[in-house]
């Protein structure tokens, strides 16, 4: 056995040792049982200290590689067998409580498994179903950020920070945000959630209960209506038209299923990118005044508008405590920071605050302190700026290609901000069936069916997301889909 050691190398002389024998084992040089040498031995041979042969062996021992025994040596272990969650693999012997969730598979949460396609040949795939784009995070600026907060804060950016609501200045912050957009935020009303699924998640949990019935857009977030599904709620739905969701067919759903929440995104909404027009957010609160109903607003991506004026919030209109609102940093920066906040008034706060701490405790402290020092150096309003106009020349590369390469009875509403477009296609042609065909060419889109509460409704739509992608691969893409659609329409 050779461990040529490197007294150059950064590389601890410990953990040169503890690679190579790790090397030696994974590959089978060193089999289960072989004693290795004694640490003495090793350390004289390799003209090192014991102390260094003594460090890589605990490693390896901590990794499960080799059991040291008193007097005895060390020897290599057996490979751990870690039982596969393969459906194939029938001769693993779960325990009962694990069979039972087996046999729910993807029904447990009563969440609509995601058909995924097989990924196939084609190189270069060009994804239409991501939300931002990863390419335009202002990484340096944000490590900048980290490094203040941790120059200025040391470990007191480690702690759990505020249990009721999150860390003060960044909730001051998006209450500033948020009243240049209308909203009458006080950080008091201001929690600060793990994303804003964690926001939508909590709010259900103070108000709803198995069988409660949750109004949603037709279509919706398919996210959310999983997790409505997982609560075991009935989701009914209220189709969708140029200017949102069409209150005026909201009133007798009320009166037949007497609505526990409902459920709304009024901008570019995800997946039709359409907006609730004033008039009809007006009305929406009107009627919430009169059948006692809470409305939830998720304004995943308001800020992100690209023509046109903006909406007041829902919440902007809302004089007293029908309206959660719910925002989120995902979209703008990134969704693996996972802030996102609610803003609500009344005794449901308090509720969703404790919610919020028996769910996870509390949101990272070292990211809530870090993004307020992000936001409030200005850099998110250039940020902003920077990615509106980026994503509005994508948005127009998105439209031209549609334009261009599909078919002229492909049916869209342009959006005005947001991330997707939201096609209905030809009659006949099934977003589902063209999914495979498209991969095969190389493009890749949310089917519609994922965004009903009845899937099969979605069948003749599709969303794009134009926001991940360069106008040259927006162009490439929709070309491909193109292609897809015209082999589709040959076969059927
Ligand atoms: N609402 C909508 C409409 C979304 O599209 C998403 C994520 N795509 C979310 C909420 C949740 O996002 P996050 O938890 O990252 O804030």
């Amino acid at each position: 056995m050779r461990i040529p050691l490197d007294r150059q190398s950064t590389t601890p002389l410990y953990q040169q040792i503890q690679d190579h024998l790790r090397e030696y084992i994974l590959s089978g040089q060193l089999l289960p049982g072989t004693r290795l040498p004694a640490t003495r031995k090793l350390a004289q041979d390799l003209g090192v200290s014991r102390i260094t042969v003594q460090n890589a062996y605990a490693d390896l021992e901590s990794e499960g590689l080799i059991s040291s025994r008193e007097g005895s040596g060390s020897y290599v272990m057996p490979p751990i067998q870690l039982p596969t969650t393969s459906q194939d693999d029938i001769t693993i012997s779960w325990p009962l409580w694990q069979q039972d969730l087996l046999d729910g598979e993807d029904q447990t949460l009563g969440i609509v498994p995601t058909l995924k396609p097989a990924r196939t040949s084609a190189s270069g795939l060009i994804s239409f179903t991501g939300v931002g784009d990863p390419r335009q995070f202002p990484i340096k600026d944000f490590y900048k950020a980290l490094q203040t907060v941790i120059r200025r804060d040391g470990v007191g950016a480690l702690g759990y920070g505020d249990f009721d609501g999150g860390d003060p200045p960044l909730r001051q912050t998006i209450t500033h945000v948020l009243a240049s957009q209308g909203v009458q935020a006080r950080p008091e009303n201001t929690l600060i959630t793990s994303g804003s699924q964690q926001a939508l998640a909590l709010v259900c949990q103070i108000l709803l209960k198995p069988g409660d019935v949750v109004l949603v857009e037709k279509p919706t977030y398919n996210l959310a209506l999983d997790l409505f599904r997982s609560l075991d709620l009935k989701i009914v739905g209220v189709p969708v038209g140029e200017d949102g969701m069409r209150v005026e067919l909201l009133e007798p759903l009320l009166q037949q299923h007497h609505p526990r929440l409902l459920y709304t995104i009024p901008n570019f909404q995800n997946p039709s990118g359409v907006c609730l027009s004033g008039p009809r957010r007006r009305a929406l609160i009107e009627l919430a005044d009169r059948y006692n109903l809470p409305i939830l607003e998720d304004d995943f991506v308001g800020d992100l508008r690209y023509d046109g004026r903006a909406l007041p919030a829902i919440k902007a209109l809302d004089s007293g405590g029908r309206v959660i609102y719910v925002g989120t940093f995902s979209k703008m920066l990134m969704p693996g920071l996972r802030v996102g906040y609610l803003i609500a008034d009344g005794p449901v706060f308090n509720c969703l605050v404790q919610a919020k701490q028996v769910s996870d405790l509390a949101t990272s402290t070292l990211i809530q302190r870090t993004l307020h020092e992000y936001v409030t150096v200005g850099r998110y309003q250039i940020h902003l700026r920077r990615s509106t106009r980026l994503y509005r020349q994508r948005r127009d590369a998105m439209l031209a290609a549609i334009r261009q390469h599909l078919p002229t009875d492909v049916e869209l509403v342009p959006p005005q901000g947001g991330l997707f477009v939201w096609l209905r296609l030809p009659e006949n042609l099934s977003a589902m069936d063209l999914l495979p065909l498209a991969m095969e060419a190389g493009v890749e889109f949310a089917p519609g069916s994922r965004f009903f509460p009845e899937p099969a409704e979605g069948e003749r739509f599709l969303r794009l997301n134009f926001a991940t992608q360069t106008p040259e691969d927006i162009d490439e893409g929709v070309r491909r889909l193109g292609m897809a659609m015209e082999h589709r329409i040959a076969e059927i």
